[in-house]
């Protein structure tokens, strides 16, 4: 787990090699080469327990299983992030489709997509987040 954050100064230096030494196949095929996990596969698709979900990559604080909702769409779902800032949003056409890629905004890694059809009640927005990309912290105050 990662108990604590890159920084910017550090995570400039990392080559692709370093990138495939500090993550897993899985997690470096999603973060750094923009994959997806299979639907219903991730280890966060429900929420089993409260915390923050930190960016696999650099350790940023990404999400908030307070806004983590069960959308049956096979991937871990947000209503929000835990900052406007904590993510970047870019339109991405790949695959024939026109959809919203979300990275970290500290590494720069891929996340998922964000999608206008979440809950009407809160935000309206759907963020569809691989579970590789991210990793629960319990400990973690807000
Ligand atoms: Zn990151």
């Amino acid at each position: 787990m990662h108990d604590s954050q890159l920084t910017k100064a550090e995570i400039e230096q990392l080559t692709d090699a370093d990138w495939r030494q500090r993550l897993s196949p899985e997690e470096y095929q999603v973060l750094r080469q923009k994959g997806t996990e299979r639907p219903f596969t991730g280890i966060y698709n429900e929420v089993k327990k409260d915390g923050i979900y930190r960016c696999r990559g650099c350790g940023a604080k990404l999400f908030d299983t307070r806004h983590q909702f069960n959308a049956g769409c096979g991937w871990p779902s947000f209503d929000a992030t835990l900052d406007k800032s904590a993510v970047d949003e870019h339109v991405d056409t790949s695959h024939d489709m026109r959809r919203v890629e979300v990275t970290c905004s500290h590494c720069g890694g891929h996340l998922g997509h964000v999608f206008p059809d979440g809950p009407k009640e809160t935000t309206g927005l759907r963020y569809c987040i691989n579970s590789v990309s991210i990793a629960l912290d319990t400990e973690v105050q807000t």
